[in-house]
C-alpha cells in the first residue's frame, strides 16, 4: 500500500479559481517526490489540500488517502492529529509560522505534549534532541524567534515538523526566503533527516536542479495539473513534455534564486485559473503546439519505465498496438 495516494484531486477557490484540476499522485513510504512548476501552477494549493489547510469555502473533491485513510473524510480532531503525527508541513518564511512571544523550545514541545502524551520533562528533553538533530544547540530552546537568524528559524520549523514522528514531510519552498548559502544548507538538512529516518518527502520548489539532486521522482505541474512525472534525474535531463523541457532549460546548473523568472524561450505566464485555456492548457505558450492542441485536452499517459507525460507528441510507450500504430502514422 502507498503511504499517500491522491486520486483525481480538484481544488476550486471561492472566487472560481480552479487551482488544482485533477491530480493523481502516489508516494511510497520513504520515497522523495519533488514538485516543480512556475509560480501560480497550484503547487502550494496541492500541498495545503493534503492537510486540509485551505481557506473555508474552498471546494475540494477527489480522494487523499494517507495510510489508506481519506483525509477529506476525517473529522477535525483526527485531521489535527494527522497534521503532526501523519504528515507535517514546512512552509517558507518561518517567522510567520512561529509564535513571537513563546520560546522556541516550548513551541517544539507543545505538539509532543499534546499528541504524544509526553510528560513536560519528556517533551522538553525531546525538544532539545530535535534542536540538535537540526544542527542547533539544545540550549537554543530558551530563545525567542526574533533572537534567531532566518536560517535558524527555518531549522526550528523543521524540528517542529519532526516532533511527532510523521511518516511524511511536506516542504513547500522551504528556503525561498533565505539567502543562497543558507538555502543549500537547509535543503541538505531536510534531505539528510528524511533519508536517515526513512521518511517520505514532498519537496516543492521552482528550482528543478535542486529537486533533481534531492528527490527520487519529479512531478512537473502546469495550470493545476501534473503534466509530467518520472525519475527525477531523467525528467531534469530529458523532459518529455515541452513545458518540462522549457522549465529545465531555464535553470542554470547551479542553485540561483534569480532564475525564478519565466523559463527562457517561453514567453508569457501560466494561465489565470479562473479561465484556463481550452484543450491543452499549455498550448498558447507551447513552441511545438499543433492546431488540434487548442481543442484536445491531454491526459497523463505511460511514456516508458516509470515515466508519464501529457502531450500530443508523447505516445503511449507500453508497446500497445494502438501506440505502435499512432507512432508509425506520424510523419
Ligand atoms: P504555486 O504554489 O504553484 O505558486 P498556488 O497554489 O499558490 O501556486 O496558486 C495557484 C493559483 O491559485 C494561483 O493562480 C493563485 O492566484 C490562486 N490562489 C491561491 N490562493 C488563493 C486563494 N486563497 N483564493 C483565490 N485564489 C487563490
Ligand atoms: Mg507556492
Amino acid at each position: 500500500m502507498s503511504l499517500l495516494d491522491v486520486r483525481n484531486l480538484e481544488v476550486t477557490y471561492p472566487g472560481g479559481a480552479a487551482a488544482v484540476r485533477g491530480v493523481n499522485l502516489s508516494l511510497a513510504a520513504g520515497e522523495k517526490l519533488g514538485i516543480a512548476g512556475e509560480s501560480g501552477c497550484g503547487k502550494s494549493t496541492l500541498a495545503l489540500a493534503l492537510l486540509r489547510l485551505l481557506p473555508s469555502g474552498t471546494r475540494v473533491t477527489g480522494e487523499i488517502l494517507l495510510n489508506g485513510e481519506d483525509v477529506l473524510a476525517m473529522k477535525w480532531g483526527r485531521v489535527r492529529a494527522v497534521r503532526w503525527a501523519g504528515a507535517s508541513i514546512v512552509f517558507q518564511g518561518a517567522m510567520h509560522s512561529l509564535n513571537a512571544v513563546h520560546r522556541v523550545g516550548d513551541q517544539i514541545a507543545e505538539p509532543i505534549l499534546l499528541h504524544r502524551k509526553a510528560t513536560p520533562a519528556g517533551a522538553k528533553k525531546r525538544a532539545g534532541e530535535l534542536l540538535e538533530q537540526v544542527g542547533l544547540p539544545a540550549a537554543r530552546a530558551s530563545s525567542y524567534p526574533h533572537e534567531l537568524s532566518g536560517g535558524q528559524r527555518q531549522r526550528v520549523m523543521i524540528a517542529m515538523a519532526l516532533a511527532c514522528d510523521p511518516g511524511l514531510i511536506i516542504a513547500d519552498e522551504p528556503t525561498t526566503a533565505l539567502d543562497v548559502m543558507i538555502q543549500a544548507q537547509i535543503l541538505r538538512l531536510i534531505e539528510g533527516l528524511v533519508s536517515d529516518q526513512d521518511l517520505a518527502l514532498i519537496m516543492i520548489s521552482h528550482d528543478l536542479a535542486v529537486l533533481a539532486d534531492t528527490c527520487d521522482r519529479l512531478a512537473v505541474m502546469y495550470a493545476g495539473r501534473v503534466v509530467e512525472e518520472g525519475p527525477a534525474r531523467q525528467v531534469y535531463d530529458d523532459a518529455l513534455h515541452p513545458y518540462g523541457k522549457a522549465l529545465s532549460e531555464a535553470f542554470p546548473r547551479i542553485g540561483d534564486p534569480a532564475s525564478r523568472f519565466a523559463p527562457r524561450g517561453l514567453p508569457g505566464d501560466p494561465p489565470d485559473p479562473v479561465s484556463v485555456p481550452s484543450g491543452c492548457a499549455f498550448h498558447p505558450r507551447c513552441p511545438v503546439a499543433l492546431d488540434s492542441c487548442s481543442q484536445d485536452d491531454q491526459a497523463l499517459r505511460e511514456a516508458g519505465a516509470g515515466r508519464r507525460a501529457a502531450c500530443v507528441h508523447v505516445y503511449e510507450a507500453s508497446g500497445a498496438p494502438e501506440a505502435e500504430a499512432a507512432r508509425s502514422s506520424t510523419p
